[in-house]
């Protein structure tokens, strides 16, 4: 007799997935020099998966139990229909968590139907607070619309806000005190992440380097009291500290390290619909196809399943015998 079928979501490693990132645009308005080329060729309108279609993707992962859902990108709310999708999201009845990364340029005008439809967390990427930076690191983006999305999220009510900064030598290595100083005043989160080898970092033909969690972890101790904190279930890769006397928690994302892999919960989705097992592989199948094909919910949700024997152990970054990931961050979503 044959097993009956799991209807879980488990992988080979006995992990299970409960946390789907879903990219729904691999477009931006900023060009950030660790994420994309100065000049980018984008997925043709037809390869991107629809509003619909996206739509039935959370449904039938959130029905394999998944229980958290971040819409990325690309910058996701540039994408249009984004507010529809938003309000479909919040509605699914059993989704817990549902998240946004987005780079805040924005958030000025939408913060507040965010929260209505049910987004309550919010990731804001802030490399700079000094504005001239600020553009060479984004290379268009505008220091001071950010700022105001910022303060917009902050007003609208998220239930969590945490700012993601990914820390170069040589860039913006002195503003790690400077931005968790922001962070503490405004009474929300940061996080420090390591650059990942997915895109170009190459500025003014110069080559940066990523700075570790481990030495941004001891200079912020000089400034500032960061207690422990106990992993969270769904922590995933970002080891978090309280900082003492404040609202804050500030956070270290280290991908060169191999910690957070024994414990990852996560499946991606790109935008153009190819279901990801890992940021650091390219093990992943082509959902898009399956949703067209005119497969039922039973069998899309089959092949999900089944999708999970690829899903290997850890990722490889920093093994110079394994193939370079050579995806653009912004086509998987970070
Ligand atoms: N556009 C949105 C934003 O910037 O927040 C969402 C997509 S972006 C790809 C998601 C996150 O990935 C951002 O916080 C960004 O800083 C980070 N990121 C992009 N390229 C990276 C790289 N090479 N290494 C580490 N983080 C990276
Ligand atoms: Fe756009 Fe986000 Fe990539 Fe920057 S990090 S280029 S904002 S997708």
């Amino acid at each position: 007799m044959q097993a009956p079928h799991s209807t879980q979501l488990i992988d080979g490693f006995d992990r299970r997935i409960t946390y789907l990132r879903l990219s729904i645009t691999d477009r931006c308005d900023f060009r950030c020099q660790y994420c994309m080329a100065e000049t980018m060729q984008f997925l043709p309108r037809s390869e991107v998966l629809t509003i619909e279609e996206l739509l039935r993707t959370a449904r039938l992962f959130t029905e394999l139990g998944v229980k958290k859902i971040r819409v990325t990108g690309g910058e996701p709310l540039i994408r249009r229909g984004a507010d529809e999708l938003f309000k479909g999201l919040g509605a699914l009845p059993t989704l817990d968590t549902l998240a946004l990364t987005t780079n805040g340029s924005h958030l000025e005008k939408t913060a507040t139907d965010l929260v209505e439809a049910g987004v309550t967390t919010i990731n804001i990427s802030l490399d700079s607070l000094q504005p001239e930076r600020f553009r060479e690191i984004t290379r268009v983006g505008d220091f001071s619309t950010v700022l105001r999305g910022i303060d917009a999220a902050v007003a609208a009510g998220f239930q969590r806000i945490r700012l993601n900064t990914v820390v170069l030598d040589g860039l913006n290595r002195d503003e790690v005190i400077p931005l968790t100083q922001f962070a503490v005043d405004r009474h929300i989160d940061i996080a420090f992440i390591e650059e990942m080898p997915l895109g170009q970092v190459n500025v003014g033909g110069k080559t940066l380097a990523y700075v570790t969690s481990q030495s941004l972890h001891d200079e912020l101790s000089r400034h500032f009291d960061l207690e422990t904190l106990a992993a969270a279930n769904d922590a995933g890769p970002s080891r978090d500290y309280k900082i003492s006397g404040t609202h804050s928690r500030v956070g270290f994302i280290s991908p060169h390290s191999h910690n957070f892999c024994s414990s990852c919960n996560r499946l991606r989705v790109s935008a153009e619909g190819r279901l990801l097992m890992c940021l650091g592989n390219e093990e992943s199948i082509d959902l898009r196809s399956l949703l067209r094909s005119g497969a039922s919910d039973e069998a899309v949700k089959t092949s999900i399943i089944d999708s999970l024997t690829l899903k290997p152990e850890r990722h490889v970054f920093d093994q110079p015998d394994e193939p370079q990931i050579v995806r653009f961050m912004n086509a998987t979503g970070g």
